[in-house]
């Protein structure tokens, strides 16, 4: 597999977590808890930090949540949880930053929207408030555009501006490019400010996938700052995952992006972790990080008339999925491994070959039996009502002699 080439920037140190070229990408993500609400917003931040989000982002929106912020981080140091929390504020970040200033320093990072602070209009003092702010808590900041906030004044002149032509750009194009320049000029003023170049990261979101690379692909040439990626207001479900996977994968590709955040819209009640999974499995199906054992199982057809392999397929995936928070402690590596589970014999055994472990169910008509291949050699046969728990049995064995303890100490005596 070719080698994907990062763009080169700085590293930001984000809390004890580093972002940039010289690491790997780094998977975030945000609550959608009232952060006044203390307890609920810290249960959230650890069911998304244990599901894998090495940054989380919380609003900031008024001095109860501000005030919030410091117990907050502290409820998350004393469950052991060091996860850097980042203060997302608009409009009035200047005033809650100064007046909280516990706030200030217990944040590991500042969002702030050039599009609704003061930038761009008579004056910026509220945008180089909170950048005094962050050079004064040594804290960096991520000057983060969105086209529903676009900054109204810098777009405008723009369109202006480009109405002269003799051969105006579509109005889309005038769009793309006020994103790009309302990141840069926010970014050109906090250096002004005093604020390191290697402290501050940007982002560029829109919603629509063709925009999203024109955007990126466009800012990513004409800085090297740190790049955060995400398709904003993905939607739901299956449009959210589909529209975010091709507008990250081509830009995460080509290098450029140094962390993201796959922003799906939950179901009333959902599950928040999905969008850190979601991340997690881009980065993992690109090849560029391992979060997680993978499992391949074919789509099933005509062969496959009962559900039983696509049962099986599902339980193995959620036994992978609770196991992995003890599993990764236990066993380095182990996010590496490969399973197949296949629903008959056409493509089973070749698929379960290229696998560490594969199994393929019986199809229609087939013998009421599983082969099942260790590392490319077929090695038992599993039948009858028990071949789930004999799978699994299976399964936990390779990973204890494949990653765990006595696996490092083989491996040792070898070197030696
Ligand atoms: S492996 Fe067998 S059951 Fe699965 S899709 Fe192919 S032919 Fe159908």
């Amino acid at each position: 597999m070719a080698e994907i080439q990062r763009r080169k920037t700085p590293t930001v140190n984000i809390g004890q977590v580093r972002v940039g070229w010289a690491v790997p990408v780094v998977v975030q993500s945000m609550t959608n808890t009232d952060t006044a609400d203390i307890s609920g917003t810290i249960e959230q931040v650890a069911a998304l930090a244990l599901a894998g989000s090495e940054i989380v982002r919380v609003t900031v929106n008024n001095e109860e949540a501000a005030a919030a912020v410091p117990q907050i981080v502290e409820g998350l140091d004393k469950r052991g949880l060091r996860v850097p929390i980042v203060g997302d504020f608009h409009y009035n970040g200047h005033l809650l930053l100064k007046k909280f200033p516990e706030t200030a320093r217990a944040l590991a990072k500042y969002r702030i929207n050039p599009g609704n602070v003061s930038i761009g209009r008579k004056d910026d003092d509220n945008f180089r408030i909170m950048i005094e702010c962050a050079i004064e808590n040594k804290k960096p900041v991520r000057i983060g555009v969105n086209w529903g906030s676009l900054d109204q004044s810098l777009l405008t002149r723009m369109m202006d501006e480009n109405s002269r032509q003799a051969h105006p750009l579509q109005a889309r194009d005038v769009m793309m490019e006020a994103m790009v320049m309302s990141a840069l000029n926010a970014a050109k003023s906090a250096e002004h400010y005093g604020l390191g170049h290697d402290q501050i990261i940007l982002s560029a979101k829109v919603s629509g996938v063709r925009d999203l690379i024109d955007v990126y692909t466009n800012l990513a040439a004409r800085c090297d700052y740190v790049l955060h990626l995400g398709l904003t207001e993905a939607g739901m479900g299956m449009k959210g995952l589909v529209a975010s996977t091709a507008g990250l994968a081509p830009l995460l590709l080509a290098g450029i992006g140094d962390t993201i955040r796959v922003s799906l819209t939950p179901k009333p009640n959902g599950d928040r972790t999905e969008e850190v999974l979601a991340a997690q499995q881009v980065l993992q199906s690109l090849g560029i990080r391992s979060f997680m054992p993978q499992v391949t199982s074919c789509p099933g057809c005509g062969r496959t008339t009962s559900t039983y392999f696509q049962e099986l397929a599902e339980q193995i995936q959620g036994y992978l999925r609770t196991s992995m928070p003890e599993w990764r402690k236990k066993y380095p590596g182990v996010e590496e491994l490969k399973l197949a589970v296949m629903g008959c014999v056409v493509n089973g055994p070749g698929e379960s070959k290229h696998a560490n472990l594969g199994i393929s169910l019986p199809g229609t008509f087939e013998e009421p039996k599983a082969p099942v291949y260790v590392d490319g050699k077929f090695t038992t046969t599993l039948h009858g009502d028990t071949i789930v728990a004999e799978f699994k049995q299976i399964l936990d064995n390779y990973v204890e002699s494949h990653y765990g303890q006595g696996a490092k100490s083989a491996e040792l005596v070898e070197a030696r």
